[in-house]
């Protein structure tokens, strides 16, 4: 499997601790914001709603429910700005300030809890997978009747430059991700969880190494047998060393099929934010509306990590980390440089999936001219799941989406590695992501 080496970046950020953001004075909740159907909202304008009230309920088995992340008033339901599809439909809720809670904050008794009970918390509270993808974590916990799985991967990788969200809530919370990843093992009768993390986040290892071996016996294996072995593994750091079917080739030797799932293979992957989140709603019946994002990149004055509410505009969060708008900024991202994408509208929320807002100068990432394909193959080369970006790429430049659909676009993790070593400066996941839309739209594949 393929891999490549990329600056690293963290160095503004590493050692911010996570502070609270403040209260977004309005928060937009794009009814689309995992992977499947959009949630149906259940509020009206005029409604009153308290800080975790359900305000959309997910509607099918693929979809998520969403809630309020502060108090205040509904005051629209309308198309609104989107960080990653331009414009979709959103509630729209102003705040009173108030911070009012909708659930209790007191710790549950969770000795008796089934993987029912767990399985049922995660889909009410809405919680999806918090490293980009935003795939709804109950459908996880739910495998197919005949797919056994019998281990849980707990991702820490955090492969992408600039990011150091997860490595901050490794270092902050272990026990409580520890806790949440032993729920999780529980729903799914898993007995091993391996939680893979990057060597270039040593002291994050031993943190949970440390809480680990903290821990009552009775955490690490209950009285029932019931119990599953954590451990936290060392993996080198290479990009993208964090992509569910690398991390699982790494850890366990095994291989997602074309086309299939981790559970074909017997794993569940479930990022370090989705398992404190988790912990978060069983624990304490806390619905998932907020999350630890990045804010960093160049003209900040105070890079930061922030614990921020969905909702909350970009632009409030680059104001609160000393952004100087009167320099030359480049570009403004969503999620990391590798795999982000650009913003043209401030006023767009965070959604679940963001973990990160980088602000790129033209010196760290100025548009090269396109040049011809020279045929050097190093895109090849640094593909993680063996693709042929370059064959693919010339035949979506000349609309051939039919022979585009023959290289296996579908495999594509979308990581970027292709377009980042190529000389010509091809944008080569830009013409896969293209590839995909088209052939979805035309049902051909
Ligand atoms: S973006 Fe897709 S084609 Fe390019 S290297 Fe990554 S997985 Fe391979
Ligand atoms: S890396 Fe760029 S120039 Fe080299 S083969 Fe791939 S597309 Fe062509």
């Amino acid at each position: 499997m393929n891999f490549i080496h990329l600056q690293e970046f963290k160095e503004s950020t590493r050692h911010s601790k996570i502070e609270k953001a403040a209260l977004p004075k309005k928060a937009i909740f794009a009814l689309s914001q995992h992977t499947g159907a959009p949630s149906d909202p259940v509020v009206n304008i005029g409604d009153v709603v308290k800080t975790g009230s359900l305000i959309a309920r997910s509607k099918g088995f693929i979809s998520s429910n969403l809630h309020s992340s502060i108090s205040g008033r509904v005051v629209a339901v309308e198309n609104s700005p989107h960080p990653i599809i331009g414009v979709f439909t959103a509630i729209v809720i102003e705040s009173d300030g108030q911070d009012i809670k909708a659930f209790s904050e007191p710790g549950r008794d969770i000795s008796n809890i089934s993987k029912e009970d767990i399985a049922n918390i995660v889909k009410e509270a809405g919680i999806v997978g918090l490293g980009g993808a935003a795939f709804p974590t109950s459908v996880k916990l739910n495998p197919p009747a005949g797919k056994k799985i019998d281990t849980l991967i707990i991702n820490g990788a955090e492969c992408e430059p600039f990011l150091t969200c997860d490595y901050r809530l490794m270092l902050e919370k272990p026990k409580e991700i520890i806790l949440g990843a032993r729920l999780i093992a529980k729903a799914l009768g898993v007995k091993d969880v391996i939680i893979g993390i990057e060597d270039n986040k040593l002291d994050a290892i031993e943190a949970l190494g440390s809480a680990l071996f903290r821990m009552p016996l009775d955490y690490a294996r209950d009285r029932k047998g019931e119990g599953c072995k954590v451990k936290a593994v060392k993996l080198r750091t290479r990009y993208p060393q964090g992509g569910e079917k690398q991390l699982i080739k790494t850890l366990l030797n095994r291989e997602v099929p074309s086309g299939g799932l981790p559970l074909d293979i017997g794993c569940v992957v479930n990022n370090v934010q989705t398992v404190f989140s988790v912990y978060e709603a069983v624990y304490f019946g806390k619905p998932l509306y907020e999350r630890v994002i990045t804010v960093s990149g160049s003209f900040l004055k105070k890079p930061k990590n922030l614990l921020t509410r969905i909702g909350t505009p970009i632009k409030e969060l680059l104001e609160s980390c000393g952004m100087d708008a009167r320099q030359d900024i480049y570009k403004i991202i969503m999620g990391g440089p590798m795999t982000g994408v650009a913003q043209y509208n401030l006023e767009a929320p965070v959604i679940k999936g963001t973990s990160g807002i980088l602000v790129l100068g033209k010196g760290f990432s100025a548009p090269s001219q396109e040049l011809d394909c020279i045929r050097c193959s190093r895109c090849i080369e640094a593909c993680p799941v063996g693709m042929m970006p370059c064959l693919l790429g010339v035949a979506a430049r000349k609309n051939r989406f039919d022979i585009a659909s023959t290289y296996n676009p579908f495999d594509c993790i979308e990581c970027g590695a292709c377009g980042y070593v190529c000389p010509s400066n091809i944008e080569l996941v830009q013409l896969i992501k293209l590839t995909k839309a088209k052939l979805k739209l035309h049902s051909l594949h």
